[in-house]
């Protein structure tokens, strides 16, 4: 083992773990590597959640999560944090996925040391630096530090190409998020009680049209939440209609939802549900309400009309589709697009053909490809 070369994976997050665990097992297939994980925990449960699924157990865990930290201290803390880690690992690599502060700290550890960096989901531009914030910046940190972007589609590998990143560098592979649902979608055909927790739902709201809903983005917190849950509850006025709304854990999201959004029998607000048992909503649902990243990728893929609370996005590919609109948080706006896709039906239809313009299920295994080949020549190099 000692002379293989090292991978170290790096991710805090329930949506970096989703669509990570499809290239950690990628690169353990492809063998010839030592594949290291290292988790920061940024949101405990939720991230326990899908490691637990994807039987991935972390090698390194530093559980730096504390309650409402700033970004600051958060930072501060995963700089020194990541720092040591890579000082005691001494990776070849290391792989950060997306836009999230562990990505991006990730990242400039790794440069700090001279330690090359692989970015997963390259390339996602919304033009505004405060949208979403602080993603947005993260990102863009992290693509002028890797030398291996792995663009998700066509629109992210112009993206980079805009801002002179080496063409040689970009490699399109599609969205792991796709590998993470189609597989997780076979499991659970073959073994329905991973997500039969929502037979309970479904059989509840059965004459009803299902919509789920899902918020967190921290630049929609105050006022924007506050729109959403107005437009939540004048949707639940509808009797044709159930919500499901899985929550997010953070008071910003459950603050406001308690406060204005009352107690009605066609609205269920849960827990955050565990990755399978969302996809099972996913697949029971009318339509999608979001300002999620993740679920405007993986709406579209199973044919669900996905309308995103925010004023833009980084994933335009699911609105040039049709299967995505934008419609921001004004709640007189979302309740009337929501309306239209409830009453018309050829709209509905219209958006509702399953069309996934995110991935074929694949790119783990050409992100693994290319890691793996690039570390082999390295290490063979310095032999
Ligand atoms: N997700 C989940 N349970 C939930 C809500 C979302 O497993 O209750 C998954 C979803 O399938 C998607 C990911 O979490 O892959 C999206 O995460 P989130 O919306 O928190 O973050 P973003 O994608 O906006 O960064």
């Amino acid at each position: 083992m000692a002379n293989l070369p090292k991978i170290l994976v790096i991710f805090g997050t329930r949506p970096e773990a989703i669509k990570l665990f499809p290239v950690i097992h990628a690169l353990r297939q492809a063998g010839g590597l030592t594949v290291r994980t290292c988790v920061t925990a940024q949101h405990r449960d939720l991230l326990d959640q899908v490691l637990s699924i994807a039987g991935i157990v972390p090698d390194i865990d530093l559980d730096l999560m504390e309650p409402g930290q700033s970004l600051d201290r958060l930072t501060a803390r995963l700089l020194t944090g990541l720092g040591d880690v890579m000082d005691a690992e001494r990776p070849d690599r290391v792989i950060v996925q997306g836009d999230t502060a562990t990505a991006m700290v990730g990242a400039l550890a790794a440069y700090y040391r001279r330690i090359p960096v692989s970015h997963v989901e390259a390339g996602l531009r919304s033009g505004d630096i405060w949208q979403p914030w602080p993603e947005e910046v993260n990102r863009k940190i992290v693509g002028t530090i890797a030398d291996q972007h792995f663009a998700p589609t066509e629109t992210a590998t112009d993206a980079l190409r805009r801002e002179n990143v080496e063409p040689s560098s970009i490699h399109v592979t599609g969205n792991t998020v796709i590998d993470a649902l189609f597989a997780t979608r076979d499991r659970i055909a073959s073994d329905p009680a991973l997500a039969a927790g929502l037979d309970p739902v479904a059989h509840r709201f059965a004459d009803k049209r299902l919509i789920l809903v899902t918020t967190h983005r921290r630049e929609n917190f105050g006022s924007g939440m506050e729109s959403i849950a107005r437009a939540i509850a004048q949707i639940a006025d509808r009797d044709d209609v159930a919500i499901l709304f899985p929550m997010h854990p953070n008071p910003n999201v459950t603050g406001v939802m308690d406060r204005l959004i009352g107690e009605r029998g066609n609205l269920a607000r849960i827990d955050p549900l565990d990755y399978p048992h969302f996809i099972r909503a996913l697949e029971l649902c009318h339509l999608v309400l979001t300002d999620s990243g993740g679920v405007q990728e993986e709406a579209p893929a199973l044919g669900k009309p996905v309308l995103v609370m925010r004023e833009t996005t980084e994933r335009p590919e699911g609105v040039a589709a049709g299967t995505a609109k934008l419609v921001g948080t004004d709640a007189d706006r979302i309740v009337a697009e929501v309306s239209a896709l409830l009453d018309d039906a050829a709209g509905y239809r219209a958006m509702a053909h399953a069309h996934n313009p995110f991935g074929d299920g694949q790119a783990a295994n050409r992100i693994a490809n290319v890691v793996a080949r690039s570390l082999r020549d390295a290490v063979g190099r310095r032999a």
